[in-house]
């Protein structure tokens, strides 16, 4: 036998399988899936067994060396995605492989503990004679396989006295392995299903004619605006998929992963539910993984990755917020989890739910504008509830008027009014830190990084901080570049916004909770839950406000600066920002009393902001699609980029000259922009610049650029320089 192996080595041009002869001591142990250890030039490296085949032992191949785990790594299923991966985005198959089975190369294995049985011919303790060998004996025929110390600590007694029945012969002791269950320490509950209203029932009712269906050809698009309920719809496909003995996978974002989303996934389905994301230990992970690869969970929640979980096969797959950005894998290879997700659907006749209050014009158009996808609408709130009343507030009319602080003056005198109703108060700017540009007003000098071309942000801790790289430092007292004293903290961040509101509102308790304030485990958890539980007032933050947070005692939202994302150099700022403030407004209002929302602005006028004003989102999508049409930008082209970056920037700059010459040679129908700098033209000391292809046709790109890296990986000497590809890029 021989096996087909990947081999495991950085280098793009490496993506073929290599041949290994299978030596009698490994026949039959190894299968597709296995990892290996495969010798390679002089050293021995890992592989993955993609292929075996009964072709008899050549002499001229080498024989395997290793088999690296007893169980295979990967299934059949994971792999052609893999190959499909590296079709699609253009990267080497076993880098594609390793992305989809990362949880298990941390292997750190099951973590192994000594559990006690009651022994089969034991005699039963008399209750009268030895209570406390009665109250162990009690305790482990309902829960077998409890260590020493957890009998012991069940049964009101000291751990001597299970020793002594294990010395005795009563209980006998066995290994066994121990989940590391992540939701472990949480409380358990039960929660049943509601009865769904109208729009919820036809949305539920119309995916499971699909899964009954199975042809892997339903993808339904749910809009429904923010508290229609679309969790309430994804749950019970659920339970029908799960009835129908199918199994389910749903991303969220990573930011919206939060304690409250697990809480209802787990007290709906229990144990049947796996979570993944970046938060848990690798143990955990590891058992989160193992419960799925043996069919114990039937559900992974999870983040972006969670698409490539080892289920058997899926039958329904969710995405929700299916807009979001983080969706996006912004290293390679840079997939995209929604195009993940519909290719897999191919693969195993899953249906395919994206739900979103905000979708991505991508989708709303494949769903009304006459393409593959169904659209599904909640268009309002559930039971009673109403949309809540947006204001825009004109931060220029407030310069007039000599504002010049934080808060206009209506912001103000509605958090006061919250204040003294005792109601809650959510305040949403998208940046962290203190203040966002540090300037001498004497010689103009903008503090930046010195390793990136990003100005440093001052944090309240006193140190200057780059929010790419992570350098800090100090704060200079005088301006590094003339000595003055007139060094300015201009630009504001969340901290500044809840120094703000102590020092206006001193009696307000005020929480933050943004990348700063949740580096600590169980933080993000804590800082949600002490404001449902309303024990603090207002609650500052970045976009982790904006996801997903059900609290109903939140009647208003103020943001800060709707205007930050609006001026990005990014095709999709517009989308984004409409994005942004649809959901952060989202946020007010879920309780019994109708919200309100406050964006304040130095653009009242841009259909982005009127629009989230207006919960118009096909007034949105009208104006943003003339204007893709109009620029020519997705949906209607497809793009591609390559970044090239390097140490050297006139290297940089010849590198990307090269490639568009190389794109210009090539007959494939693409329209080339740039080379030019990007817009950060240097991140952690490497210059970047980049080229973008535009073409009516995806594979155009793929063609183009596969021609041109060709060319430049074979003709030119940029050694130093790296190059990679992103199609379909989110951002640039
Ligand atoms: P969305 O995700 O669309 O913003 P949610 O799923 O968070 O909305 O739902 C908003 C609230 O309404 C939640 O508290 C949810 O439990 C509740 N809910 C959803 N559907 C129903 C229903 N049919 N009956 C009663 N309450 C519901
Ligand atoms: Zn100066
Ligand atoms: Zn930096």
């Amino acid at each position: 036998m021989q096996a087909e192996v990947l081999v495991s080595i950085a280098h793009h041009q490496v993506d073929k399988v290599f041949y290994y002869n299978i030596p009698p001591s490994l026949a039959g142990r190894v299968q597709v899936g296995s990892r290996v250890l495969v010798p390679f030039g002089r050293r021995k490296i890992e592989g993955y067994v993609v292929g075996l085949n009964p072709a008899p032992n050549q002499e001229e191949l080498k024989d395997l060396a290793a088999l690296l785990d007893e169980d295979p790594v990967f299934t059949p299923l994971q792999l052609a995605l893999a190959r499909w991966m590296a079709a699609y985005y253009l990267c080497p198959t076993v880098k594609a492989l390793r992305a989809i089975i990362w949880p298990l190369l941390q292997i750190k294995g099951p973590k192994k503990v000594k559990g006690l049985w009651p022994a089969v011919c034991g005699n039963v303790p008399d209750p009268r004679r030895a209570p406390k060998s009665a109250a162990v004996w009690e305790v482990i025929q309902a829960r077998p396989g409890l260590t020493r110390k957890e009998l012991a600590e069940a049964a009101g007694v000291s751990p001597r006295v299970v020793d002594s029945m294990v010395a005795r012969g009563l209980l006998t002791s066995k290994e066994r392995i121990e989940l590391r269950d992540p939701c472990r320490n949480l409380p358990e509950k039960r929660s049943f299903p509601p009865v769904l209203y109208g729009e919820q029932l036809r949305a539920v009712k119309k995916i499971i004619e699909a899964l009954d269906k199975n042809d892997g050809r339903h993808v339904f698009l749910l809009h429904g605006v923010t508290g229609s309920g679309k969790t309430e719809v994804y749950l019970q496909a659920i339970a029908a998929a799960l009835n129908r003995g199918k199994q389910a996978i749903v991303l969220v974002p990573e930011i919206a992963l939060t304690p409250q989303m697990i809480d209802i996934f787990r007290s709906r389905f229990g144990h049947q539910v796996a979570v993944l994301h970046s938060r848990l230990s690798d143990g955990e992970r590891y058992d989160e993984y193992h419960r799925l690869r043996t069919g114990e969970a039937k559900v992974v929640l999870g983040a972006r990755s969670a698409i490539f979980s080892p289920l058997e096969k899926p039958g329904l797959i969710i995405l929700d917020e299916e807009h979001e950005p983080s969706y996006k894998q912004e290293e390679s290879p840079r997939y995209h989890a929604r195009t993940v997700a519909l290719r897999l659907a191919g693969y195993t006749g899953a249906v395919v739910v994206l739900g979103s209050a905000t979708p991505s014009l991508e989708s709303y158009c494949q769903a009304a504008g006459g393409g593959t996808y169904q659209l599904l609408e909640l268009n309002q709130r559930v039971g009673e509830l109403t949309l809540p009343s947006v204001h825009l507030i004109d931060l220029r009319r407030e310069l007039r008027k000599g504002n010049k602080g934080i808060f206009s003056e209506a912001l103000q005198e509605a958090i006061t009014d919250r204040l003294s109703r005792r109601e809650q108060v959510i305040l949403f700017l998208n940046r962290r830190g203190y203040s966002t540009l540090v300037v001498c007003r004497e010689c103009g000098l903008v503090l930046k990084c010195p390793h990136c071309d990003i100005s440093l942000t001052y944090h309240a801790s006193g140190r200057l901080r780059c929010h790419y790289c992570n350098y800090s430092v100090m704060a200079p007292s005088l301006c590094p570049g003339c000595g003055s004293h007139y060094v300015a903290y201009l630009g504001m961040g969340t901290q500044k916004v809840e120094q703000e509101i102590r020092r206006l509102f001193p009696a307000a308790r005020v929480l933050r909770l943004d990348s700063d304030t949740v580096g600590r485990r169980g933080a993000h958890r804590e800082i949600i839950e002490t404001f449902r539980e309303g024990e603090a007032d207002i609650l500052v933050g970045t976009q982790m406000v904006a996801k997903g947070l059900d609290i109903p005692g939140v009647t208003l939202v103020g943001v800060i600066n709707a205007d930050i994302s609006l001026h990005m150099p990014d095709f999709r700022a517009s989308e984004r920002t409409f994005q942004l403030l649809t959901q952060v407004a989202g946020r007010s209002g879920r309780g019994k009393k109708k919200g309100e929302v406050m964006i304040q602005t130095y653009s009242p006028e841009h259909y982005a902001i009127t629009c989230a004003q207006n919960h118009d989102y096909r007034g949105f999508y009208r104006r943003e699609m003339a204007m893709r049409r109009a620029l020519g930008y997705p949906p209607f082209t497809h793009l591609a980029r390559l970044l090239v970056t390097g140490k050297l920037e006139r290297e940089v700059q010849e590198a990307a000259d090269f490639l568009a010459q190389a794109v210009r040679t090539t007959n494939a129908p693409v329209e080339l922009l740039g080379p030019a700098p990007a817009p950060i033209g240097r991140i952690k000391d490497r210059y970047r610049w980049h080229l973008v292809l535009k073409a009516p046709v995806q594979n155009f790109l793929r063609e183009a650029a596969t021609a041109a890296l060709n060319d430049f990986y074979n003709m030119s000497n940029y050694r130093r320089v790296q190059v990679s590809i992103d199609i379909a890029p989110q951002s640039m």
